[in-house]
């Protein structure tokens, strides 16, 4: 049976395999920023279409945005990231190891910092008090280094739908309740990053913000929390003692936040947040309106009166989403002697491999052609290299859910072998229906 996988197995199997990369590593690396290969960058890239799809295709009233990663440097001071927006930091004097304040505990103002141990060289003593260090990042906007130059990396994606969602309700003519659903960079510079790609400095944000009439914020709240965990089960396969609710205390609450939710997953190193889930009130489109001096208000129709709707935002990160896909996925078969990535077929990089058993008869020109209309569905592969053993346990590793094999048989009978990745039973269908036996399949995957 599957049993708990250890981080460093999914990072050897991840840079071996072409799914994640250190970034610049042949400069030694650059911290808590990572590249995806081919396989990675597919797998993400599925992950997202999954949840755009589920987001904007899968609900008529919802949207999608793209805005910029730069905007006006005021947004960030009327959403409170450049008051607020920062983590309590402590150093220790002796060995220079960083830590955030809050990760010896919650309630890190009441703790005596004189008396505490460093966690890396166990000297006593030796720890700086708490200092702020906001996590935006800066950058100069213009040839010139001058006041007024200066802009920030966004740190979520959220204010860039904010600040266009009136533009987007009336170019779309939206009545609430309403969505806007954006993917994109989000920039942070983290104190300590660790965890792989758990906490980076650079990272991808799928968020959506829902636009309600107030009085229905906490209905709305209790639908999308629904949903949202079932997309973790359902859309990705995740199995579902592996997700769970986490509620934020009072004490955690962030500024904005009336009700706040974490949709946790159980990573190789513990519980930990990969979705945020968040009833933001009015809060953000009350101080966009103070500090634009524009009307961030709606309409409403039937009372005639103006008013500002309440959001209810879903914050995901996909590329913590990712490491939940990878380790959900990292299975040892040692019955089998093989690792196998046993991704949801819709989500996996490569769907089918496609070998000719052997290198001649005629069997490789029959495989190139199944690949050529293969090719037309999904990212397929042709694969000749050793023995077909091999060829399928290499799919395996990269989560390949489908070999298809052409043989001997195929010349007389125009049927080939598809094998299935996690059972790896065989069967023989015809030539003819193997894009639809394919699609069956993705279709109606179940571990
Ligand atoms: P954390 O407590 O882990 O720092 P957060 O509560 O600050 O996260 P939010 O601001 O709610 O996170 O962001 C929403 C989502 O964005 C998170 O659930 C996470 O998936 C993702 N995210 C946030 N910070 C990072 C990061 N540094 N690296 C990767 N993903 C991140």
């Amino acid at each position: 049976m599957k049993k708990n996988v250890r981080l460093e197995k999914i990072v050897s199997l991840a840079k071996r395999r072409g799914f994640i990369f250190q970034s610049s590593e042949i400069y030694g690396g650059f911290g808590a920023v990572y590249d995806y290969g081919p396989l990675g960058v597919s797998l993400k890239n599925a992950i997202s279409q999954r949840w755009w799809r589920a987001m904007t295709q899968l609900h008529e009233n919802i949207v999608g945005l793209d805005s910029g990663i730069l905007m006006h440097p005021k947004i960030w001071e009327a959403s409170g990231h450049v008051s607020n927006f920062h983590d309590p930091l402590v150093d220790c004097k002796q060995c220079k190891a960083r830590y955030r304040a809050d990760e010896f505990a919650e309630d890190y103002e009441s703790i005596d910092w004189s008396t505490t141990k460093c966690p890396t060289c166990g000297t006593t003593g030796k720890m700086t008090e708490p200092r702020q260090f906001n996590l935006m990042f800066k950058t100069i906007v213009g040839p010139v280094e001058e006041s007024g130059s200066e802009a920030y990396l966004r740190p979520e994606t959220a204010q860039g739908i904010y600040v266009n969602y009136l533009l987007t309700q009336g170019a779309m003519r939206l009545k609430v309740p309403f969505g806007i659903a954006q993917i994109g960079k989000a920039f942070r510079n983290e104190i300590v990053a660790r965890n792989f790609i758990f906490r980076t400095r650079e990272f991808e944000q799928m968020e959506m913000q829902y636009f309600v009439k107030p009085g229905t914020d906490d209905d709305e709240m209790l639908r999308w929390k629904e949903e949202r965990i079932k997309f973790y089960t359902e859309a990705l396969g995740i199995d579902h003692d592996k997700v769970r609710y986490h509620q934020h205390g009072e004490n955690e609450l962030a500024h904005y936040a009336k009700e706040a939710w974490d949709i946790e997953f159980e990573f190789p190193f513990g519980w930990a947040e990969i979705e945020g889930i968040h009833n933001r009130t009015d809060f953000d489109l009350r101080r966009h309106q103070e500090y634009s001096g524009k009307s961030m208000q709606m309409f409403d129709d039937e009372a005639k009166e103006r008013y500002f709707p309440y959001i209810i935002e879903t914050s995901a990160g996909l590329n913590r989403m990712l490491l939940a896909v990878l380790s959900d996925a990292y299975w040892e078969d040692e019955e089998n002697n093989r690792v196998v990535m046993r991704f949801h077929p819709a989500v996996a990089p490569v769907k089918a491999v496609v070998c000719p058993l052997v290198k001649k008869d005629g069997l490789p020109d029959i495989a190139h052609k199944i690949v050529n209309e293969l090719k037309n569905h999904w990212k397929v592969i042709y694969d000749q290299q050793g023995s077909i053993g091999k060829r399928y346990y290499r799919q395996d590793e990269a989560g390949t859910p489908f070999g298809i094999t052409v043989d001997h048989q195929t010349l007389e009978d125009d049927t080939v072998t598809i094998r299935d990745r996690d059972s790896q039973n065989q069967e023989r269908i015809p030539l003819t229906g193997i894009v639809s036996t394919i699609q069956d399949r993705i279709d109606n995957y179940s571990k």
